[in-house]
């Protein structure tokens, strides 16, 4: 773990050398300082020679300045470090996160995943910065101070160490209970915010089943257990400083106390004794810089490893090592023998093979639960199947890489995912960098472009987070349009229409038709009539791959597909 974290210093070496460097003069400083006051007090004092005692001063006052100038630099270079390496690390998870597989997303709460990128990693930069530097700093004034100590007066510096030993046992104790409490709260806190992202994204569900009580009670107990993670975490912080801070005190006295007898036995003086106090608190300067270093670590390191288990996690669908990137794809695809399962439990999918051939309009029809949505999902590899073979023009669709098989592959699905921004931007997104003259055209041939015009701003709308300023027809338009733009040879319709009222599927339908114009099309479609016109309808129930065949044929057949057009038809024959 800390090795991964070291790896992000790599890039910043050079902010690094700068502030450790600043940070070691810093604390050799600190430690000639107490020796310079006990040389006033003891020598320069006594001779009364005003002179010496201002040169003395002056001196002090050009390091103090120059202590300032370093401090300086620690602290502003040392925190940009810091905030750098978190940069980096955000940057790393959110390219990670996308590489991850459906798998992953179909299994995880968007909230858990905001929360390890947004928040977890706040803490990182802190522990990045004053991680290194404190323990450093810290060696060396304790090492230091330690032997100037022992230097001044052995018996002393033994009482004093006695009972920094203990303190130390008291922090070690304290801060493993502190790391259990961070972790713990850190979970806490990515339990609210899923609760929170899934609570205010379905708030229309929420207000129409009046369920805001119920939602209020849900949140509730993640708020709740929130709050009691950071009362046991703050309780154990409380603990432990108040421990530290009496022995600190408890330090001081028994110096006090001790020094005292030893000044009245000759074997100390008044100087040596200010000196060792002086010493004694640069001591325990580092023994709390570690403390809050201790602590800075847990709460860092606790970010910083659910940051490493989401970095670890391989995607499910990997890029083959000798994948090509096939371009004027003709849009041929073979299934052979495929089977396939979400969970290894029941295979939604066994056994099943055809072959469309480019150009083709391809309908699978079947019960709801079939595993349509997930035949078609196979086809751009959003899942890994188990057996069999997938392949477009006759290439294993693992040999191809995901980005080139998935640039040939238009998808138009029964819920509409707008981003928020303008219409113009959700229109692009089907080719990043369109001109405003190609966004146009995609919104005409996708009947979207009147609509778009009688908006206010036109394509500079702003749709709101997730179009929800459209209706279902116009959000389903600028879908389409964005699959125009695409331009893909391989067009997959998953119940694009199934949502809306027959004059809107009407009008979206006529797209469609011209969307899959030399295209090879495979529609799913819940409504029968829309498909009547497929060149081939494919039967799927759980059984696979029933019938097959033009529509005409299968009606005549009297099989399933004619059983499931008459039930939704309600006539007793139809030519
Ligand atoms: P259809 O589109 O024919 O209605 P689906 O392909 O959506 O059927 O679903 C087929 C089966 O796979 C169903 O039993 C469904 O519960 C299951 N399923 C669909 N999506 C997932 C998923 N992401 N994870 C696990 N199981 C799923
Ligand atoms: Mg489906």
């Amino acid at each position: 773990m800390i090795k991964k974290f070291i790896q992000y210093y790599k890039p910043h070496k050079h902010l690094f050398f700068i502030d450790f460097t600043c940070a070691f003069l810093i604390s050799i400083m600190d430690l000639v300082f107490p020796t310079v006051a006990r040389k006033i007090l003891d020598e320069v004092i006594p001779k009364k020679d005003t002179n010496l005692i201002l040169l003395f001063g002056l001196g002090l006052l050009v390091l103090y300045i120059l202590r300032s100038i370093l401090q300086y630099v620690v602290d502003y270079w040392g925190h940009i470090l810091g905030v750098k390496m978190e940069y980096d690390m955000r940057k790393d998870l959110f390219n990670h996160v996308h590489k991850l597989s459906f798998k992953y997303f179909d299994n995880t709460k968007t909230g858990h995943i905001m929360s390890r990128i947004v928040n977890d990693l706040n803490e990182v930069s802190e522990l990045a910065h004053h991680g290194p530097e404190d323990l450093f700093i810290s060696a060396v004034t304790l090492i230091g101070s330690f032997l100037i100590m022992i230097n001044l007066n052995l018996k002393l510096a033994v009482v004093t160490f006695f009972v920094v030993g203990i303190m130390s046992i008291f922090s070690i104790k304290k801060n493993r209970q502190m790391k259990k409490s961070f972790k713990e709260l850190r979970k806490r806190l990515a339990d609210i915010n899923a609760q929170v992202e899934d609570s205010i994204s379905g708030v229309r569900v929420v207000k129409a089943f009046t369920n805001e009580e119920y939602e209020q009670k849900k949140f509730e107990i993640g708020n709740k257990n929130f709050k009691k993670s950071k009362e046991d975490s703050y309780k154990v912080m409380a603990e432990f400083f108040s421990g530290v801070t009496f022995f600190s005190n408890f330090i001081n006295l028994i110096v006090l106390v001790y020094g005292g007898f030893l000044i009245t036995n000759g074997e100390l003086t008044i100087g040596e004794l200010v000196g060792f106090f002086l010493y004694i608190s640069m001591f325990l300067q580092p023994i709390r810089r570690i403390v809050h270093l201790i602590e800075n670590y847990q709460k860092g390191m606790a970010g910083f490893s659910r940051f490493i288990e989401i970095l670890e996690l391989e995607p499910n669908v990997v890029d083959d090592e000798d994948a090509i990137d096939i371009s004027n794809v003709e849009g041929n695809i073979e299934f052979e023998n495929v089977t396939f399962s979400y969970n290894d439990k029941k295979n939604v999918l066994e056994n099943i093979s055809f072959t469309i051939n480019k150009g083709e309009t391809v309908a699978f029809v079947g019960p709801s639960g079939a595993g349509k949505t997930t035949l078609c999902s196979l086809i751009p590899r959003f899942y890994e199947i188990d057996k069999g073979k997938i392949k477009v023009d006759g290439i294993d669709i693992r040999k191809i890489t995901q980005k080139s098989l998935r640039e040939n592959i238009g998808i138009v699905q029964q819920d509409v995912f707008l981003f928020s921004g303008t219409i113009k931007e959700n229109i692009a997104y089907g080719k990043i960098g369109a001109t405003e003259e190609e966004i146009i055209q995609a919104a005409k041939k996708a009947n979207a472009h009147e609509f778009v015009m009688s908006l206010e701003k036109g394509y500079d709308t702003y749709i709101g987070e997730r179009g929800i300023k459209l209706s279902g027809g116009q959000k389903q338009r600028i879908s389409i349009a964005r699959i125009f733009l695409k331009n893909p040879p391989i067009l997959i319709l998953d119940e694009a229409t199934s949502a809306l009222d027959n004059e809107t599927e009407r009008l979206i339908q006529n797209s469609l038709n011209e969307l899959s114009k030399n295209r090879t099309t495979l529609v799913i479609a819940h409504r029968l009539s829309t498909i009547k016109n497929a060149d081939r309808i494919m039967v799927l129930t759980d059984e696979g791959i029933v019938e097959e065949g033009k529509h005409k044929n299968l009606m005549e057949k009297e099989g399933v597909y004619a059983r499931l057009y008459r039930s939704q038809f309600n006539v007793e024959k139809v030519i």
